[in-house]
């Protein structure tokens, strides 16, 4: 369903964990392709609980999750890998990049499941880590990198497979904020060449420059809301 235009769909989505906590309450919603969303609520409220059901990582208790047209419930462990593997790619506030491999093969190691020979996954890895402005930066290890450049790897490593969505879950939350503000510019780019990008944010600002904002509280969706932006178009 590669020419579809929703990306991501929940129909009447909740998420109660072992032990009862309901982090997700009957939410639906819809993500179109090239859309760029900031989710946004305090501490608690289930923006990473929803993130993690958008990336099939966790199955609802109930309701219907679509990713790229494909009813997550309804696939195999198998199928679920690979539709994670290929279609969609994470950013988390923590940058896991193993210790001691340089930034290029970290990068192509996350194309490891497209079955690619090495030289066509460094190629792509190349390429991503161009896309994300660390071209000077290939033959590092992740202890030569600052913070910041440490999360455009990440996101170098999360978009090399060209996802269908790129689902980040606080990306700048362990940043200071010129370099947080650099991973967001980085993530509009991404955006105005065709990326799908899901934001998880708790800095309002960042937020109300995006052109949509998705508010949670108590696990419910209580805001969905398309803002006008004047970044990006300046008059
Ligand atoms: P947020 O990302 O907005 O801070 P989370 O989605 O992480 O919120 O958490 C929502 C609620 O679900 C919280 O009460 C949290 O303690 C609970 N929770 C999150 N993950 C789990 C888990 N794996 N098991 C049990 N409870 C969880
Ligand atoms: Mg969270």
């Amino acid at each position: 369903m590669s020419g579809a235009t929703t990306v991501v769909e929940f129909d009447a989505v909740s998420k109660t964990y072992p032990g009862g906590v309901a982090a997700v309450r009957d939410v639906s919603l819809r993500i179109g392709r090239g859309e760029l969303v900031a989710v946004v609520g305090p501490s608690g409220s289930g923006k990473s609980s929803m993130l993690n059901l958008m990336g099939s990582l966790d199955r609802p208790s109930a309701g219907r999750v679509l990713v790229d047209g494909h009813d997550v419930a309804s696939l195999s462990d198998r199928e679920v890998s690979a539709l994670r593997a290929t279609r969609i790619g994470f950013v988390f506030q923590q940058f896991h990049l193993a210790v001691g491999v340089p930034v290029l093969d970290s990068v192509a190691d996350g194309l490891l499941y497209a079955g690619l020979p090495l030289r066509r996954r460094r190629a792509k890895a190349s390429a991503a880590l161009e896309r994300v402005g660390l071209s000077h930066r290939v033959h590092h290890l992740p202890h030569q990198l600052s913070g910041g450049e440490r999360q455009r790897v990440a996101v170098a490593r999360a978009v090399a497979g060209g996802p269908s969505v790129l689902l980040a879950d606080e990306p700048t939350g362990n940043l200071d904020s010129a370099s947080g503000a650099a991973v967001l510019t980085l993530l509009r780019e991404l955006n105005a060449a065709g990326t799908t990008v899901v934001v998880i944010t708790h800095d309002r600002e960042i937020a109300a420059e995006l052109p949509r904002r998705i508010e949670m509280r108590d696990g419910r969706l209580v805001a969905d809301i398309e803002q006008s932006t004047t970044i990006g178009a300046p008059r």
